[in-house]
């Protein structure tokens, strides 16, 4: 038996399963103060004893298995979680594997292994939500980084109409700062679920999220491109979204995923169990690493 964990900003989920990410029982806590979360989640795998537990967790959160501080949360807006040793608390209370990544490098890996991207060898996946974050999977792992990747905060070109500040308190044009959900409530004041599929937000929204993937997408060499995340909910944005690629490809179409857009960029098949699935796929590599 594997287990599962998914850390967010508002929920706590952990499951046990399976390798192929069959989930066979879950729970889910709000979450709260980190020591109170722990105790849960050690409860949880106390009462349904694991083998090896793969983690996803908000960030930012050191990944590099070779530093001291490895699982432990970085400078976070969330003061109570400000440099909680997340992966050690754990392994100091359940004596058995376990390994912790990025939300969206482990949502990226159950996406790639069990939902949209199955059948493909190098997945880009990239997540439209209250923040934009993106992971790399190929042949089912994702890149084991020092960092964990922050496709969100790449350069993107505003369109000179748009002088709404960026949502970014780092960065006046990046990725998140013009294209994330809260920085669509920002240019429009309203949040982005109530403006009409007719409005000329998503217009501007296709034209962000393009440039945004177009960069990735050529980084990586990706054969599927899954775009996922709440803003997606708006079915217009996709075809548009392919529509901008192709123009900015501007006929440049050396392998066959770049000359077959249509195919390759799809939305994600997991919905809201990407994450821990993607802990279950992982735990079960962590079990075989050991
Ligand atoms: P999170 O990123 O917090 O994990 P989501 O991926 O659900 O959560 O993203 C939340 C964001 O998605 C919010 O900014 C919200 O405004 C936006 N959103 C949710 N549903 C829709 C929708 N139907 N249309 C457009 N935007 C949406
Ligand atoms: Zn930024």
């Amino acid at each position: 038996m594997l287990g599962s964990i998914e850390a967010g900003g508002t929920k706590m989920n952990c499951a046990i399963g399976d390798e192929h990410g069959n989930i066979f029982k879950q729970a889910q806590f709000p979450t709260t103060m980190p020591e109170q979360n722990m105790q849960q989640f050690i409860e949880f795998f106390q009462a349904n004893p694991v083998d090896a537990i793969g983690v996803g967790t908000f960030g930012p959160v050191n990944v590099d298995r070779q530093s001291e501080l490895y699982g432990t949360i970085l400078d976070t807006p969330k003061l109570a979680w400000r440099f909680f040793p997340f992966l050690q608390t754990l392994k100091a209370n359940l004596n058995i594997p376990i390994e912790l990544q990025s939300d969206v490098n482990v949502a990226a890996l159950g996406e790639a292994a069990c939902g949209a991207g199955k059948h493909d060898r190098t997945v880009l996946y990239i997540t439209i939500g209250t923040g934009i974050g993106g992971g790399v999977v190929t042949d089912k792992q994702f890149l084991r980084s020092v960092q964990h990747p922050e496709m969100g905060h790449v350069w993107i070109k505003r369109t000179p109409e748009d002088t709404t500040p960026s949502n970014c308190p780092f960065h006046t044009d990046c990725f998140e700062g013009l294209a994330s959900g809260p920085a669509i409530e920002k240019r429009h004041n309203t949040n982005a679920k109530n403006l009409p599929a007719d409005h000329p937000a998503w217009e501007l929204e296709a034209n962000y999220i393009a440039q945004g993937v177009y960069q990735m997408m050529l980084a990586h060499g990706p054969d599927r491109i899954i775009i996922g995340g709440g803003v997606m909910n708006q079915p217009q944005l996709l075809p548009n979204i392919k529509r901008n690629i192709k123009t900015q490809l501007n006929g440049y179409t050396y392998y066959p995923a770049l000359a077959n857009l249509e195919d390759t960029i799809v939305l994600p098949k997991l919905g809201d169990n990407a994450g821990l699935v993607g802990g279950l796929v992982f735990a079960g590599q962590i079990k075989k690493m050991k």
